[in-house]
């Protein structure tokens, strides 16, 4: 009896310290629980803040492409509030990934929004068809006016962002727009243009694209021809911005010999992170640190994991951020996340909406600090885009504009001479 008196003790005992231990077990799970999640939201609120207050202007969307590849540029009929209404009658692709609806759950406050039509068109309508992508992006922008409002400069991107209005600006991804011509790139600027890429995926008479670096019987013009150094030196006198994404390497180091301006890439990665011809390499990433500029890491899968079975992620994105925040600094990386020109993206950054995602994890994860997010979503290319400015000012007081025509040599080396009536080479 005393035996089994002592053990129902020795039972009781252990039923009560098990049972405190649940209790207190639970609870300090219920605390914990509570406060992880009390974490969570007010990293999301923190973010929501930061964006409330900072304008995030991405560096490349494509959507002016969508209009003209799917919809032949009639976007009369368009409800752009939600483009994912489109996805299997329309677009029988991907669901598109901008819309108003999103845009706004992004908190994008200022775009640049990509001129572009294929190098098909160089040499026989380039300028026309991308004439014709300034008109349907003006059209669409005069179409919501409480939702866009057109910014040709930093000032006037904050003071679109004031009134609550998504700052538009325009950027020509593409040298092959400006038919070698001077003329018809101040006549870009005039019309709002505010970077011009110097190539896309081709050659230009003055400037090599970046697939020359992977297949250097490609190569036509070793980097930018003297004639390329003057559409630079033109683009530094206007204040457009020279825009470095899908050059080659050569043209890269040339720009950055001669540029009095700081530039920018509108959508690349880091070539160290991912070998791709589309992103930046470290020595490159150096040099765009002395200049200033800002290179805006762009989310297509390809650019970004390197590896086709591998879709990327957010936290493969923020790693090329953080190497390029290593590499050059914070104070040179941006965003532009090629929207509407990909047809996959990465998981967790599927469209305009999340650019918070990634936002929250450099701050949860990499531990950037508000100062940080700041520069990168937007005080970046602001602070680039008041340089060029204020450059410009100054060489419209100091030089003229740049006049003359490009070498006949160099159109015929590019069999550009045919769809031209030469008459200016004529005497
Ligand atoms: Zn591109």
């Amino acid at each position: 009896m005393a035996l089994e008196k002592k053990t129902i003790k020795i039972i009781v005992g252990v039923a009560v310290i098990a049972a405190i231990g649940i209790i207190v077990g639970v609870t300090v799970g219920v605390v914990v629980g509570r406060q992880q999640k009390s974490n969570e939201i007010s990293l999301e609120q923190r973010v929501n803040d930061i964006l409330l207050k900072n304008p995030l202007i991405d560096g490349h969307n494509d959507l002016p492409w969508l209009f003209r590849a799917k919809f032949q540029n009639k976007i009369n009929s368009i409800d752009l509030q939600n483009m994912t209404q489109y996805k299997a009658t329309v677009l029988n692709s991907t669901p598109t990934h901008t819309d108003i609806y999103r845009l706004r759950q992004g908190h994008v406050g200022g775009q640049f929004w990509s001129i572009y039509t294929s190098c098909e068109h160089q040499g026989k309508d380039a300028a026309v068809s991308f004439l014709e992508q300034i008109d349907v992006m003006s059209r669409m922008i005069d179409r919501y006016p409480n939702v866009f409002q057109r910014a040709n400069t930093a000032q006037e991107v904050r003071d679109a962002f004031k009134a609550n209005r998504i700052a538009s600006l325009y950027g020509i991804e593409g040298g092959q727009a400006i038919e070698s011509s001077f003329s018809l790139l101040r006549l870009f600027y005039q019309l709002g243009v505010r970077y011009m890429t110097l190539t896309h995926n081709c050659n230009n008479p003055w400037a090599d694209e970046n697939r020359v670096d992977a297949n250097p019987t490609w190569i036509k013009n070793d980097g930018l021809t003297d004639f390329g150094k003057r559409i630079i030196k033109e683009m530094n006198r206007l204040g457009m911005l020279v825009d470095l994404s899908h050059v080659a390497k050569q043209t890269m180091l040339d720009v950055l010999n001669v540029a009095k301006s700081p530039v920018i890439y509108s959508h690349s990665s880091a070539y160290a992170i991912c070998n791709h011809t589309r992103n930046v390499p470290d020595d490159v990433l150096q040099k765009v640190k002395e200049n200033g500029g800002v290179v805006m890491v762009t989310f297509v899968p390809s650019f970004i994991s390197c590896n086709s079975s591998d879709p990327g992620s957010i936290a493969q994105v923020a790693k090329h951020i953080n190497h390029i925040k290593t590499v050059a600094s914070v104070d040179n990386v941006g965003i532009g996340g090629d929207y509407d020109g990909i047809a996959t993206t990465i998981p967790g950054l599927d469209d305009v909406s999340t650019y918070p995602k990634l936002i929250e994890y450099l701050m949860n994860i990499d531990g950037w600090t508000e100062e940080e997010i700041i520069k990168l979503i937007g005080g970046n290319i602001l602070r680039v885009m008041e340089k060029n400015e204020e450059i410009a000012r100054d060489l419209r007081n100091s030089t003229l504009p740049e006049e003359g025509l490009i070498e006949r040599i160099n159109l015929e080396k590019h069999n550009l001479t045919t769809c031209r009536h030469l008459d200016m080479y004529e005497n």
